[in-house]
């Protein structure tokens, strides 16, 4: 090791895909283990690609370590729900050459639908599952990984939080090792399946699961730390064990770098050596489950139930070990404020999507949403959605309530729309469905910092027309229109509740964060025209402010010139810029 940076987990992840061979990387991006892959792209040596969905993603990635190149596939937790059908087959089939999943867990839900703890993926699937806390672990994990994937012929999956994918820590770097193309030889049985082979090697996950466990037992990277207190011991893992090592004072801890399947005999034997043993670990009690199979329950504490909901962090940790045992931290008075001065989420100024949900609310539609910035129109002061509940889900959902007899708008955006939205339409067309579905195409995956998808403009990928893939599903009423052509999509909006059939409406411009231009100058409120009806603060946008005396004025530097305010101004009040 010649080099040492300070490396975001992300980052180091990345970096180690690179210095460990892999040939090919994959991901669709999704908060918070999106860099990954951005990073991967600036390297060399690396096919590295946005995949339309994780499930793609998953299997382009699984389709290059069967031919025999090292491979990585990353995505959000909520992705690997997408990705579960050739996850959960690929661990029967083995890999050839190592594939190692890296999957990002959100405990405190920053930028996901759910709180859902992944390690639960590890025995239900029966797949190793390694707990990086910091980025230099992230590093060698990645390389231990690939290593256990290929002894073990199975894919490993790399367990990463919040925390450890964006905290910048330091990280050695090594040279790229040289991996050699594994052989790729045609073997059905293995690969192929069907009933009778899957039973097989059903049985061969079973004794690979046996064997793992075995690995884990002498696995160098878990780790004690050694304290001189009798009657209190910790287990835990990934970035709960940072807050304990902070917080806890004189205690020993067991930190598990491979948390499933677990090493029974070393858990046992670090156990026996004290009276009691606490579990602090994010999210679900994991860790605290499977060790009652090993540890008198009596002598096992878990963490307080309220804490499995949201992230842990020092305060937290330190309140564990109050709340369950006299006098373990450091310091019991200290509260680290760790709080920041609440900011709501916002739609950018000039955002494509601002009109639009101004007139969804302003003609009272049922909308079923899906996952993206549009998201926002679920806040105030829009509050035009009904649901956000998964990729895809906007288009189904919307066909679901179509079918019950309750008219309802389906929004989602270009990306979703790419990701699983696609399969959803066609269904509806199928099923004869008649419900309305708005495309909010801004050319881009905004929502998880401007990655490309197959609506974007051309650059080392091709791109695909959103209206000639709706238009060859069959469906006849497609219209497309200027997001900032106000009074054309006043009329479209309204129209959704007249059309007899189903509908598509694809509502398109570029997302401001990656546009050159402006449509026009910043615009400016005469103040003798306004009459302060407060009607241009409904359309939300940042660069409206108001004055002390309650009167609305525009921040030219943040105005984008879209004119949305302009058009819902009934005094005509709002002027362009000069
Ligand atoms: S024109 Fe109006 S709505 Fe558009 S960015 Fe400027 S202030 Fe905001
Ligand atoms: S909508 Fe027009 S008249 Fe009403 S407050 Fe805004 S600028 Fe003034």
């Amino acid at each position: 090791m010649d080099k040492r940076q300070f490396l975001t987990g992300n980052q180091a992840i990345a970096r180690c895909a690179w210095e460990a061979g892999v040939k090919v990387a994959c991901a669709y991006p999704g908060t918070p283990s999106t860099e990954i892959v951005e990073e991967i792209d600036k390297l060399e040596d690396i096919s590295s690609e946005w995949s339309v969905n994780e499930k793609v993603a998953y299997e382009v990635a699984y389709g290059a370590a069967l031919s025999g190149s090292r491979a990585v596939v990353c995505m959000k937790q909520v992705g690997l729900n997408v990705a579960a059908d050739p996850f959960f087959t690929s661990i029967y089939t083995g890999v050839n050459a190592g594939l190692v999943l890296v999957c990002a867990d959100e405990p405190g839900v920053f930028s996901s639908q759910n709180e859902q703890d992944n390690r639960n993926y590890g025995p239900f699937a029966r797949i190793p599952i390694l707990e990086p806390a910091d980025s230099e672990e992230c590093r060698l994990f990645m390389k231990e990984a690939f290593e256990i994937s290929e002894r073990f012929d199975t894919p490993v999956m790399i367990r990463l939080t919040t925390r450890v994918c964006h905290t910048h820590t330091i990280t050695g770097l090594n040279i790229r090792e040289e991996v050699k193309k594994h052989e790729y030889k045609k073997d059905a049985r293995k690969r192929s399946m069907i009933p009778i082979y899957a039973l097989k090697r059903h049985e061969i996950v079973e004794e690979r699961i046996r064997e793992l466990k075995k690995f884990n037992e002498e696995f160098a990277c878990n780790k004690i730390f050694q304290g001189t207190r009798k009657d209190l011991c910790i287990i835990s893992s990934g970035m709960a064990s940072q807050h304990v090592l902070e917080v806890a004072e004189d205690i020993s801890i067991l930190k598990l770098a491979m948390s499933y399947p677990m090493p029974d005999d070393l858990i046992g034997d670090f156990c026996s050596e004290y009276e009691k043993v606490l579990v602090v670990e994010e999210n679900d009690d994991f860790i605290y489950n499977n060790i009652l199979r090993i540890i008198n329950k009596e002598k096992v504490i878990k963490k307080p139930d309220h804490m499995r909901v949201d992230e842990l962090n020092p305060d937290r940790v330190r309140r564990i070990l109050d709340e369950n045992i006299d006098n373990t931290s450091s310091d019991n008075t200290k509260q680290d404020d760790l709080s920041l001065p609440p900011r709501p989420p916002q739609m950018c100024p000039g955002c494509p999507h601002r009109a639009a949900f101004y007139l969804l609310r302003k003609y009272k539609y049922t909308i079923t949403g899906d996952i993206g910035c549009y998201g926002l129109g679920v806040l105030p002061p829009f509050e035009a959605m009904d649901t956000i509940i998964c990729m895809g889900a906007s288009v189904s959902m919307a066909h679901g309530f179509d079918k019950g007899n309750k008219d309802a708008v389906g929004v989602i955006g270009d990306s979703t729309f790419f990701h699983t939205g696609i399969n959803s339409l066609i269904n509806s067309y199928y099923n004869n469905g008649r419900s309305a579905v708005v495309i909010l195409d801004n050319s881009i995956t905004a929502m998880t910092g401007g990655q490309v998808n197959p609506s974007s403009e051309k650059t080392k990928t091709r791109s695909v027309s959103i209206e000639n893939v709706v238009r060859s599903i069959g469906i006849e009423d497609v219209r497309v229109i200027d997001a900032y052509d106000y009074n054309k999509l006043d009329k479209e909006i309204k129209a959704l509740k007249d059309r007899e059939d189903l509908r598509v409406l694809i509502v398109r411009q570029p997302c401001v964060l990656i546009r050159k231009d402006r449509p026009s100058k910043p615009l400016f409120i005469d103040k003798e025209e306004c009459i302060r009806c407060g009607i241009c603060l409904k359309v939300g946008c940042p660069a409206i402010s108001v004055d002390q005396e309650k009167r609305p004025f525009i921040i030219g530097s943040f105005c984008f010139g879209c004119g949305v305010c302009k058009s819902v101004c009934p005094k005509g009040a709002i002027k362009d810029g000069e």
